[in-house]
This record gives structure tokens, C-alpha cells and sequence, in this order.
């Protein structure tokens, strides 16, 4: 065949597919590559078999389109055009009844000749049978599929001196026709099959049943406006039944029973990859093989519907037992016979390795580990990508033929991990909502404290100093003394609540300089006075102790938690302060604890709220925790506390950590 494009038989059309890797799953050979989310026909590696057309639900897969070519010959060549017609055409024209209607509306299209390719399969049956009956151990695989024969051609070259030498009946038809109307003509061959189009350049062009419809189309032929006409001479017999799988072998005669037959028939685009590798590697011998790619060709790629398996199987056998009926027996006998002789049907195959090498282990390996599969029980084998293996996705990817983001439970596992990731995000934000709710609410109370304690401030002043004046007006010993000294006690006492709502309304600016942090706590806690049953100690450990902070507010927040801690060993205990650079050099972290009374789990939550106190009356006044919150989140810090206030658990005590960037 002249033209170079056939040996591309199927090509892809760009931006239609969907990735459904239906194709690569149904493509006996993986001779589809996915790059980019769109699946490819390597031409290379195909072998024409057409499943990926009839599989492909978005039609991004095109079967080539020799119309043009044919309509060419027929108009303008000098030559005889001899059209072929292939066996399996009752199962395609179902619609019309009379197939010398099909056969009138192709010589309509302006073909001289329309010769039945059954009657080559007449021819070739012979052969087989010859070859068959002469047979030693070997055994043949039948060679009449064009895609079975690529396949073994391609992908086991080995196996090629296997393939019966003999020409499919398409080829034994063609050499027919030139013997008859000599060899100026043009063949074109109508069927069932891509894989013909390339199949041979004894051929000069092959379409499917389905172009012959559109050319009928175009051309606006029908079975009405159809006289009808028959086959050119010779007529064929049995060959007829050759479009369906055990075709041949009814054709040869071979008795296909199980226990007395020697030849095993299957069909289907899995089914003879195995049969063929398992012959390869010995494990069946004394048996031929007949294969065909699809389940028979009436269910092949150029068939108009891929349906209705069993209609088109019975339009076959009735039109071979209407024909036998009508045939004349004893002048098929004689054709067969003569033509026998006069044409040879022998056909020699080559081997054409392409086979590729199988990639190093190792980066096999890497892919694998990639995509998930950790261990064998990872390999999960479900085939969702297109491959059978998840080794085999696994090839695909390290030749440039699939991508990871095929396999299914990898992307499922992939989206997972994200969800997780997002939760975490969203606890995070919870976390920030509530924090920033609480730091909301601190700046009111903060609003609030201000105003009030600027409101007592004037009035509290007077009551202190009057009743100070009057402490010292009343005499020794006048009982009213008393009354006197727990105003002016009791004012003073105001006078401290006032002071920390002011201190705490006061948080809202601070005013950084560099400070050595460790000198820093170390000269707090020496103007702190600790109770003598307190043992106070200090471990600093930085390598750049100089952080920027507000010196006097940061003052009220140790000297606040070493007061807290203090109070809660009023039986004595031990007051630690550590501060390290917890593994980094942005932050500093502090840590105040004790061996005290521990702060129950109910109470962590209130720690920080205004007023909230566990201290008597007179002792207490909640204000010192929110005051340390304020402070150091004006630092762009953090504080948290873990505490055990259960015996049970183990020792109590509290920990406050507070964490401070080196640079506000
Ligand atoms: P106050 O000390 O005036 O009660 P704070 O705001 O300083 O107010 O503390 C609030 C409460 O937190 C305390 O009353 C106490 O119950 C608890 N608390 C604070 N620090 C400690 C600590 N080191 N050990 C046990 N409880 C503590
Ligand atoms: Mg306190």
C-alpha cells in the first residue's frame, strides 16, 4: 500500500479524551501512552486492533479514513477496480434483506468487480488443512487475524517461523483478482477490520463497513434506488462462515471435539496474549492455535454497532445455509480445485521486534515507592489506572507511557492526607477565634476597669485622707479608734483593687529596650521577698541572653507569677525559674513553676479572666493572670500553664511557660 500514513492506523484526537483509561485497560498491547491528562496512540506499538475506537465513549480515538482514496480510484482510474468484500457483510446490513441489494449498492459506487473474500478463505482452507494434517509437534497459530499477526510480529518475533504460512483470505482473494482480470487493477478491500488497512501491499486500499455506509451516504445510494446484482464468479462455499470464531475450523473440517481435536480456539483481546505467551513458553504442545483478536470479526472495530452479538452471529449462519442451498456444488468443487492450483496462497512473516527493555529494578522500584506501594500488601492490583499490575502502571511510568496520578487508591490516600491537613487548619482557626474572642474580651473589661478606676480614684483619695485625719484626731484608747482604723485599712485596700485595674487598663502600650533577660529575672527575684520555707532557683542557659522588651511591665508579670506561686505553698516548696532558647533563636522561654496546691482542670479555662480569684476575701483579686496576658500578648508572646492539682496523679504543682520573640 502506498501510503505512508498506514501505518497509523488509529489516531488520537486531541483535547477529547477524559482520561476514563478505558483505553489503556482495553488495549491488548498498552500501546497508549497518557501525557498531560490525554490519552495517545502510539503507532509504534499498536497493532491495529481497534478496541480503543469501539471503547472510547468521547470518540478521541479515529480508526484512519481512506474514503477519499477509494472515491479517487473509482472516478478516475483506468484501471478495473476489484472491491473485496469480507464475509462478516450480512451481520453489518442486517437492515437490508436481499444481500444482492449490499452487493448492487457497492458496484453503484462504480466498482467492476466485487469479488467474496469467502472465497479466498475457500482457498486458504486448504492450505490449512494440508498444513495441518502434515504437522509435527510445533503447531501453527493461525495467521488470518492481521492483528494477532502484528502481535506476534511485534511482541514475540520468536514466534513468527509459528505463524501458518499462509496468506489471509483477504490476500488469497487479491491474488485471485489479479490472476483473473490480470494485474492492472486496483483492490480495495470493504470489512469488519482497522488492522487490514496495513495489513498488506497486495492490497491497494481498505475501508470499513462503516465508511462504506457514508460513501452509500454521500452518494445517495439505497436498497430502493438499487437494482440488485450478484458476486463475480468463483462463488464460495463453507468460507462464508469464516467471520466467526470456529469459522475456519468448520471450513478445514477439523473435528474441533475436545478430546479427538488438537486445535484451540479463542477470541477476544485478552484471551489470545495468553494462549500465544503460554505456547511460547512450551506449556502447549501438539495444539494450533486459532485466534482472532475480536470475538470473531462480526463483532470487529469497523462494524457500524458493536451490539447484538447473537443476531449478527445467526444473520451469518443463515445466509451460509441459504447460500449452500442455492450453491452449485459441483462447480465449487471445480473452482476450489482449480484455482487451488493456480494460486499461490502461501505467505512468509517477519520478525519485527518491538519489544522494549524492561526498566532496571531499581527505578521500577522508586515508582512504586512514589505512587504508595510500600509493601506487596500495597500492591492492591485493581486495575483502575488501564494496567492489569500495579508493577506493570509502575513500567508504564518509568518508559514515559503513564503518569502517577492514574492509579486510584494513591489519589484516594492523596486526598485524605489533604482533608486531614485542612481539619488541622480549621482546629488551628478555632483556636485563633477563640484566643482572639478572649483577647477581645480582656480589652473591654480593660475599657471598663480604666473608667472605673478613674472614677473611684478622686472619691477613694478623700475617704483615705479623711479618714486618716481622723485616725490621728481621736485620742488613745477611744473606741472608735477601731472604726477608724478599718475605714482607713479597708481604703487602702480599695485603693490596691484601683491600682490593678489601672495597671491592667494600662496594658494596652508598651515601650521596648534591649534587656539581658537572665540578669533581668535574676535581679526580680532577688527584690522579691520569698518566704524563708521557699527554696528559689534560678537556670539560665542562652547564648544570646538580650531580648527587647518593656522593663516595667514585664517586672509586673514575674513579680505577679512568683506571688501566685508563693501563695500556693503556703507549707513551703520549691519556686523554680528556667529560661532557654527552647532549640531556637527566635524565641525565649521562660518557665515559672511550683511544687503548690496544683490548679484543678475546671478552673484552667477562668484562669485569665478578670477577677477570677480562688483567694479569700481581702486576699485575692483576680487580677494579676489577666494583667500577665495582657502584657506578654503586647510582646507578640504566648503563656500557658500545666498544672496537676490531683494528689492522685501524681506531685502537684503549676507551670507557667511563657514564650517571648526576641523582637516584639
Ligand atoms: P489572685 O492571685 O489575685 O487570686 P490571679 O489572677 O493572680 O489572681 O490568679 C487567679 C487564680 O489562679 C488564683 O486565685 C489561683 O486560684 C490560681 N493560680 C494562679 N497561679 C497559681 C499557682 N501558681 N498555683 C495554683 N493556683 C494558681
Ligand atoms: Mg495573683
Amino acid at each position: 500500500m502506498g501510503h505512508s500514513n498506514k501505518n497509523k492506523v488509529v489516531t488520537t484526537v486531541k483535547g477529547k479524551c477524559r482520561v476514563c483509561y478505558t483505553c489503556v485497560r482495553e488495549c491488548p498491547v498498552k500501546a497508549i501512552k497518557i501525557i498531560d491528562g490525554q490519552a495517545e496512540v502510539l503507532s509504534e506499538r499498536c497493532i491495529g486492533c481497534g478496541n480503543c475506537v469501539s471503547v472510547c465513549s468521547q470518540n478521541a480515538k479515529v480508526a484512519l479514513d481512506l474514503k477519499e482514496e477509494v472515491m479517487s480510484l473509482l472516478r478516475n482510474s483506468e484501471k478495473k477496480v476489484v472491491a473485496l468484500l469480507a464475509p462478516s457483510f450480512p451481520a453489518e446490513f442486517t437492515e437490508i434483506g436481499d444481500y444482492r441489494k449490499v452487493v448492487g449498492m457497492v458496484r453503484k459506487l462504480g466498482f467492476d468487480k466485487i469479488q467474496e473474500v469467502s472465497f479466498g478463505a475457500d482457498l486458504v482452507a486448504g492450505k490449512y488443512k494440508e498444513l495441518l494434517e502434515k504437522s509435527d509437534e510445533k503447531g501453527y497459530i493461525s495467521s488470518d487475524c492481521p492483528a494477532i499477526v502484528y502481535y506476534v510480529e511485534h511482541y514475540h518475533p520468536a514466534m513468527v517461523d509459528r505463524l501458518a504460512p499462509v496468506a489471509s483470505p483477504m490476500v488469497a482473494t487479491a491474488r485471485l483478482a489479479r490472476h483473473i482480470y490480470g494485474d492492472d487493477v486496483y483492490t480495495v478491500f470493504i470489512g469488519p477490520c482497522i488492522a487490514k488497512k496495513a495489513e498488506s501491499n497486495e492490497v491497494d486500499e481498505g475501508i470499513t463497513f462503516s465508511e462504506l455506509r457514508e460513501l452509500f451516504e454521500e452518494n445517495s445510494i439505497t436498497p430502493e434506488n438499487t437494482e440488485p446484482s450478484d458476486f463475480d464468479p468463483p462463488r464460495s462455499g463453507m468460507g462464508a462462515l469464516f467471520p466467526l470464531s470456529r469459522g475456519l475450523l468448520q471450513n478445514v473440517k477439523k473435528s474441533d471435539n475436545v478430546v479427538e481435536g488438537n486445535i484451540i480456539v479463542d477470541a477476544g483481546k485478552h484471551n489470545f496474549i495468553e494462549a500465544i505467551k503460554e505456547m511460547e513458553r512450551g506449556e502447549i504442545t501438539g495444539y494450533h492455535l486459532e485466534l482472532l483478536c475480536c470475538n470473531g470479526c462480526i463483532m470487529g472495530p469497523g462494524m457500524t454497532s458493536r451490539e447484538n452479538f447473537y443476531f449478527k452471529w445467526s444473520q451469518i449462519s443463515k445466509y451460509v445455509k441459504m447460500k449452500l442451498q442455492d450453491l452449485d456444488i459441483e462447480q465449487w468443487r471445480k473452482d476450489v480445485e482449480k484455482y487451488g492450483w493456480l494460486i499461490d496462497v502461501s505467505q512468509k512473516f517477519n520478525p519485527m521486534d518491538r519489544r522494549e527493555a524492561v526498566p532496571e529494578d531499581e527505578k521500577v522500584e522508586k515508582v512504586l515507592q512514589e505512587i504508595g506501594k510500600l509493601s506487596e500488601s500495597d500492591h492492591l492490583n485493581c486495575g483502575a489506572c488501564g494496567y492489569e499490575k500495579c508493577y506493570d502502571h509502575a513500567v508504564a511510568i518509568v518508559q514515559g507511557y503513564a503518569e502517577e496520578e492514574m492509579c486510584l487508591p494513591f489519589n484516594i490516600e492523596k486526598l485524605h492526607k489533604y482533608i486531614e491537613e485542612l481539619n488541622q487548619t480549621n482546629e488551628k482557626l478555632k483556636n485563633t477565634k477563640l484566643e482572639l474572642r478572649h483577647s477581645e474580651k480582656l480589652a473591654n473589661m480593660g475599657q471598663i476597669s480604666a473608667g472605673i478606676a478613674h472614677e473611684l480614684n478622686n472619691p477613694l483619695g478623700v475617704i483615705t485622707m479623711y479618714s486618716n485625719i481622723l485616725l490621728d484626731e481621736l485620742p488613745k484608747g477611744d473606741e472608735k479608734r477601731e472604726d477608724a482604723e478599718l475605714i482607713v485599712k479597708q481604703a487602702e485596700r480599695c485603693r490596691k483593687i484601683v491600682g490593678g485595674l489601672l495597671n491592667f487598663a494600662r496594658k494596652n502600650r508598651i515601650k521596648v529596650q534591649e534587656v539581658d533577660i537572665e540578669e533581668f529575672i535574676r535581679e526580680g527575684l532577688n527584690s522579691f521577698v520569698a518566704p524563708d520555707n521557699v527554696k528559689v532557683t534560678v537556670s539560665t542557659n542562652l547564648d544570646d541572653p538580650w531580648i527587647m522588651i518593656d522593663p516595667d511591665q514585664m517586672m509586673q508579670v514575674f513579680t505577679n507569677l512568683f506571688k501566685n506561686a508563693v501563695e500556693a505553698m503556703p507549707e513551703g516548696g520549691e519556686l523554680k525559674v528556667t529560661v532557654d532558647g527552647n532549640g531556637n533563636n527566635r524565641n525565649v522561654e521562660i518557665r515559672i513553676s511550683d511544687t503548690g496546691c496544683g490548679i484543678p482542670e475546671e478552673h484552667k479555662d477562668k484562669l485569665f479572666t478578670p477577677f477570677f480569684t480562688t483567694k479569700d476575701v481581702g486576699k485575692g483579686t483576680g487580677l494579676g493572670l489577666p494583667l500577665v496576658y495582657g502584657i506578654i500578648k503586647m510582646h507578640s508572646g504566648k503563656v500557658r500553664v500545666e498544672s496537676n492539682a490531683d494528689p492522685e496523679a501524681g506531685p502537684t504543682g503549676t507551670e507557667f511557660i511563657i514564650t517571648l520573640p526576641r523582637i516584639a
